[in-house]
């Protein structure tokens, strides 16, 4: 759990001045491993932040998507998915519950021979099937 202390004083060693509704999404976001969309970001903060609104939760996150503090994510064609953690990991995203898991990859141990020639500049794995818990469920019934 990162308080917003600690992600405040993260973001002024970055010379990053967030006002306090931005701030609360930023933390929000961190402490969260579901990959919120605008609406559960929305939900979550619109009792302890009421003059929070959806137009600006949008807007913070692309504020923050540029600062490159967080990712948008789009393996779910129907709603943008957030992330706050920005190292190079693959998503997974059943098509049972919708929810997306996060693992670990070895990006460049990708054969990528013939974009040698290429400015690459991402990379960005999504797989889809069904989760453990959701094979579990169908193999019951
Ligand atoms: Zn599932
Ligand atoms: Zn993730």
């Amino acid at each position: 759990m990162k308080t917003l202390k600690e992600l405040s004083d993260e973001l002024k060693r970055n010379n990053i001045r967030l006002t306090h509704q931005r701030l609360k999404v930023l933390e929000y976001l961190s402490n969260s491993k579901t990959h919120p969309t605008v609406e559960e970001i929305y939900s979550a903060l619109k009792k302890e932040v009421p003059s929070l609104s959806k137009t600006t939760i949008y807007n913070t996150l692309n504020y923050l998507s540029e600062l490159n503090l967080i990712k948008a994510l789009t393996i779910d064609e129907n709603e943008a998915h957030f992330d706050a953690d920005t190292h190079t990991h693959g998503h997974f995203k059943c098509s049972a519950c919708g929810k997306i898991y996060d693992f670990d990859i070895n990006i460049d141990s990708f054969d990528t021979e013939h974009l040698n020639n290429f400015e690459i500049n991402e990379k960005i794995v999504y797989f889809k099937g069904i989760c453990p818990r959701c094979l579990s469920n169908i193999n019951i019934e």
